[in-house]
């Protein structure tokens, strides 16, 4: 509405003595016929003016907070800077407007960019295929556990039901392996904070189907006995699943399948530039080696040297997994970020965050107490508990952040932590921000000490006050309407 145009001064409408819209002329007749059952008598619109509309939706932009404003240190998410070519690649009109109904012959660069993607995956994950369908690493997490159903029952390999995960793991892992038809056996980690082997032998039977983990793990701590731990699972029958959730800590050094495991999915919303605030959109590819591939959903983006097709002639596939061939647009960002770092753009990326999670780590360290002493990969937990001497709970603190301008880290995942906190800096942050980061959280810890109570109220600075999460989530208002 306030593009360029020709204007038609017939069409300004005026609302209460002041201009606000105007309409764009266009020879068109609007002497329309309403039915009357359509129309109403008075319009309640506001009395405002174009640059008053205009303030009013640049201050509720602003009540929002993203990775585009600010640092944003929620760990398990990867939630980094995503490069703005990518966003302009997904809006070129090539990759707009291409329908997954258009024959193949007319979407061959469409199927090269996915092809392209399947290779680059299956190096980065260490992996012999590729699907691009999952839409999400959850749903990646459902289809590799139908895989790993398939693997076995195609092995007449009936009894294997049971899905181990350690108390460490992501909420979607044993959900999935519900979805999925499993019984999921939780092990608890050592003292360390990792795989406790010898909780892990005592849980493998014959009657798993798999161990499901990643590595570096929750924590942010990669799991030295990962050699083990394979050969101790494949030793029973069992595969091994990789949560690539946390692929930032360890990407171009390193790869679950010389890791030892069988299958992986990918959160390319997380590792690889999409920015997925607010639940979506995301893209959860599965990666799996070869004894695996004959399983993988159907199509297959394949090349004959020649032309790229879609194939949908897997031997045993598990079928279709999501509508058409995945979350293309997310495919697009991946791939053209993939291109934008190249191979050792990838591994500075990883060795980049590193740093960043062991500075904030350091600089951290006595104003928060940090369960685990080890270095850590790409995210670092600490604990709030040393505030509750003061009546302060983690809460608190994420609150109080909000006060000073910056997001909040991940408060109470994972649930080893009591009164978690849990950073992930990205490779994206500067020493700067990281610092700035670090001073308001020392800032509050003192703050805490001094006075609790401005915590415990806090946000004071924000549009929207502390809300009363509980009865928020047992009397949710799923209506826009204003209910008194
Ligand atoms: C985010 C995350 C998942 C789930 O991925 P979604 O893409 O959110 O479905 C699984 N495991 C870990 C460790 C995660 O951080």
């Amino acid at each position: 509405m306030f593009h360029q145009a020709v204007w038609d001064e017939k069409l300004i409408i005026e609302m209460k003595g002041k201009r606000s819209l105007r309409l764009p002329y266009e020879d068109r007749d609007y002497n329309v016929e309403i039915p009357d059952i359509l129309k109403r008598s008075e319009l309640n619109l506001n009395d405002n003016e174009e640059h008053e509309v205009l303030r009013h939706y640049v201050r509720l932009s602003q009540m929002n907070y993203g990775v585009d404003l600010n640092t944003y240190p929620l760990g398990s998410c990867t939630m980094k800077f995503n490069p703005k070519l990518s966003e302009e690649i997904v809006s070129m009109d090539q990759v707009r407007y291409i329908h997954p109904y258009q024959d193949q012959s007319t979407v061959q660069g469409a199927l090269q960019i996915m092809y392209e993607l399947q290779e680059y995956l299956k190096v980065i994950g260490g992996m012999d295929a590729v699907t691009l369908q999952p839409v999400a690493g959850a749903d990646g997490e459902f289809t590799g556990l139908l895989l790993v159903r398939a693997y076995h029952e195609n092995r007449k390999d009936y009894k294997r039901r049971e899905i181990i995960v350690p108390d460490s793991a992501h909420g979607t892992n044993p959900a999935s392996s519900t979805m999925a038809g499993f019984t999921t056996i939780e092990i608890p980690s050592d003292k360390n904070g990792l795989v406790d082997l010898n909780a892990l032998k005592e849980a493998l039977s014959e009657k798993t189907a798999a161990f499901m983990i990643t590595n570096p793990n929750t924590l942010g701590i990669f799991d030295e006995n990962i050699l083990e731990i394979a050969r101790l699972v494949h030793e029973k029958g069992a595969l091994l699943y990789y949560d690539g959730a946390n692929l930032n800590g360890i990407m171009g050094i390193t790869t679950p399948g010389k890791m030892g495991f069988d299958i992986v999915h990918f959160n390319l919303h997380k590792t690889f530039a999409t920015p997925h605030g607010g639940g979506g959109p995301g893209a959860g590819p599965v990666g799996v080696k070869r004894h695996l591939e004959d399983f993988l959903p159907v199509p297959v983006v394949r090349y004959d040297g020649k032309y790229y097709y879609l194939d949908y002639n897997v031997k045993n596939t598990i079928g279709k997994v999501a509508g058409f061939y995945g979350n293309f647009a997310v495919l697009v960002r991946a791939w053209a970020y993939i291109k934008l770092q190249g191979g050792n753009g990838l591994r500075k990326v990883t060795e980049r965050a590193v740093l960043n999670t062991n500075y904030i780590r350091k600089k951290l360290q006595g104003h928060y107490d940090l369960p685990y002493k080890e270095l850590r990969k790409h995210e670092v937990v600490f604990s709030g508990s040393n505030l509750k001497k003061y009546g302060v709970r983690t809460l608190d603190v994420a609150k109080r952040m909000l006060d000073y301008g910056v997001h909040a880290p991940t408060i109470y995942f994972p649930l080893i932590v009591e009164e978690a906190l849990m950073i992930e800096p990205t490779e994206t942050e500067s020493k700067e921000n990281m610092d700035h980061l670090a001073d308001i959280m020392i800032k509050i810890a003192q703050e805490a000490e001094k006075d609790p109570e401005l915590l415990k109220t806090a946000p004071h600075n924000t549009a929207v006050k502390r809300i009363d999460e509980v009865e928020a989530a047992r009397n949710p208002v799923l209506t826009w309407k204003m209910i008194k």
